[in-house]
């Protein structure tokens, strides 16, 4: 099956069909997104390899280099003013946007980005940079890894589960199920963020290590301090935007909630950096009609992590975007994120 899959990708672009559809849809904009990138050279070193899996510079390095030969990498900025009609389009436009603030975006991606003069947007949430608070998901991640009995039991809303931690690949199955169990019965974020940080203090208070007593030297899940980020503005023309305060999804938050997280961020963010941000991204892709309106009121645009491309037209808080598509192999990269697996899949799907 890989084999044929394999040919059937060879014939899509030497039969000039990956570049038909790509030729269509220049006018429309792809924006891609990534999280942690870490640098390929010190993950040997790292104390440890969070269960989720993660990008590294080596990936991207190859990616870009792909992607610089069929597409032009455009900032966000500028793609605002090609949707808003207030610039000419540019053809087979592509921005690059990065998810949480992670130290290593700049650190370790910065130069990469520069390299191909790529000026990504990073979207931070600014209670997690003003306090290298980590994540929830890296935080309990790691905190499942100090585990060293077979399992660790917790109660979901009344209903047990258990995380099975037996072995690494167990562990990671285990844990990829509690995050769809979480997300599907909490419908208030507030109390899942409660829920999420009880349960990582009881483990770490299990196992005496825990992921803040080591985040400063931390490769994954390290945030960057507004300092940095200031630099990455100066060094690599980063472009900074709001990914709310808590990492909350604004979609399962009262109204009153949402508009704190939606305007102190993007306050916060204005103060410590002295720059505009005028852009903000869903954390958790979480977003509602009465998020939508808020959203408007303090920014210009908004991304989903909803698969598709971009065009003048489309609402503006709904961009969509995909995943930095990696590999080894070019072809398959570029039809992830292509205009004609795209087309298929609405054929498809309907
Ligand atoms: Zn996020």
């Amino acid at each position: 099956m890989p084999i044929l899959k394999t040919i059937i990708l060879r014939l899509i672009f030497n039969l000039g069909i990956f570049s038909f559809f790509h030729y269509i849809h220049r006018k429309k904009i792809t924006i891609l997104y990534a999280h942690s990138i870490v640098k390929s050279s010190d993950i040997n070193s790292s104390l440890w390899q969070p269960l989720r899996t993660q990008h590294n510079t080596d990936e991207l390095t190859f990616t870009l280099s792909t992607l610089s030969k069929r597409y032009q990498f455009i900032s966000l900025s500028t793609a605002i003013k090609i949707l808003k009609k207030e610039i000419k389009p540019i053809n087979n436009a592509l921005v690059i946007t990065l998810d949480d603030g992670y130290l290593n975006n700049i650190k370790a991606s910065g130069p990469i980005f520069s390299k191909f003069n790529i000026h990504p947007a990073i979207f931070v949430s600014s209670e997690h940079t003003e306090k290298n608070i980590p994540f929830w998901f890296d935080r309990l991640d790691y905190a499942l890894q100090q585990i060293k009995e077979d399992g660790f039991s917790t109660q979901i809303l009344g209903e047990s589960f258990m995380f099975d931690c037996t072995s690494r690949k167990r562990l990671t199955t285990s844990y990829s199920d509690f995050r769809r169990r979480i997300k599907l019965q909490f419908n208030d974020d507030q109390i899942m963020r409660n829920y999420l940080d009880t349960l990582s203090t009881s483990i770490e208070m299990h196992t005496g290590k825990a992921l803040k007593d080591v985040i400063n030297d931390d490769i994954y899940a390290q945030i960057a301090s507004w300092k940095e980020l200031k630099s990455a503005t100066e060094r690599f023309n980063f472009e900074i935007g709001s990914h709310t305060i808590n990492h909350a999804r604004i979609g399962l938050l009262n109204e009153n909630d949402i508009d704190i997280e939606l305007s102190h961020s993007k306050r916060t963010i204005e103060y410590k950096l002295q720059l505009a941000c005028n852009t903000f991204c869903y954390p958790d892709n979480s977003y509602k009609d009465t998020a939508e309106t808020l959203v408007k009121k303090y920014y210009q645009c908004a991304l989903t992590t909803d698969p598709g491309l971009n065009k003048v037209g489309d609402n503006m808080i709904q961009f969509k975007r995909m995943n930095l598509p990696t590999g080894t192999n070019q072809y398959k990269i570029l039809y992830k994120i292509s205009a004609l697996k795209l087309s298929l899949q609405n054929t498809i799907l309907g």
